[in-house]
């Protein structure tokens, strides 16, 4: 490898695991190689249309010309809890994921009166690698649900993490997707006796999604 290539995956903290040489390979085998061993970056590919760069993540993109994709593409692979969390004063579920303790990140929701009420408890969180994929995918699945229109604060994007429908829905989503995905749980903790007052929500589907 090149120095200043070692300088810039020193200095990124890329992991040696998340990067592979390209050279000589076409750009279907990288795509292949990198899929099938988790691969996020790869070096010596062809170079990108700016600068000339010859670093690119998986989906193609210059980590060079955009060093933001770097910690993106990292935090795609971050272990985390994705977690159910309930409102009853808005009849609302969240699907979230968090690095830390999900109890503090629901009081850390509940003093930014996120989806505009501070009664979010956490119901069940499961700790997963991936768990921002997982996340995603499993807000997908609920997206008819989902909940508009809520506006909090500079930070609106767990407002797509909102939804219209009853616990058992959730829970049965997230159950169903870990179990079709094969995703390994690596810890599960359930933090009510019984959640049963969180199933008296109606499932409420979004027109738009339908
Ligand atoms: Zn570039």
């Amino acid at each position: 490898m090149e120095t200043n290539l070692l300088e810039f995956i020193e200095y990124h903290k890329i992991d040696k695991n998340d990067i592979m040489d390209a050279k000589g390979l076409s750009i279907s085998e990288i795509k292949d190689e990198m899929k099938m061993n988790d691969i996020l970056f790869a070096y010596n590919t062809t170079p990108c249309g700016n600068a000339g760069h010859t670093i690119r993540d998986r989906h193609s993109h210059c980590i060079v010309c955009n060093t933001a994709n770097i910690a993106f593409m990292k935090r795609t692979k971050q272990t985390g809890h994705v977690y159910i969390a309930g409102s009853i004063i808005k009849n609302y579920i969240k699907i979230g994921m968090t690095t830390e303790d999900p109890i503090k990140r629901i009081g850390k929701l509940n003093s930014r009166k996120v989806g505009n009420t501070n009664d979010w408890v956490v119901i069940k969180s499961i700790k997963c690698d991936y768990a921002n994929m997982v996340e995603f995918g499993i807000q997908k699945e609920l997206q008819r649900y989902k909940v508009e229109g809520e506006y909090y604060g500079d930070n609106d994007t767990e407002s797509s993490e909102m939804f219209r429908c009853r616990y058992k829905t959730a829970i049965e989503t997230v159950e169903k997707y870990f179990s079709d995905k094969e995703i390994n749980k690596k810890e599960e903790k359930t933090y009510l006796v019984n959640p049963e007052k969180y199933n008296n929500f109606k499932n409420i589907a979004n027109p738009k999604y339908l």
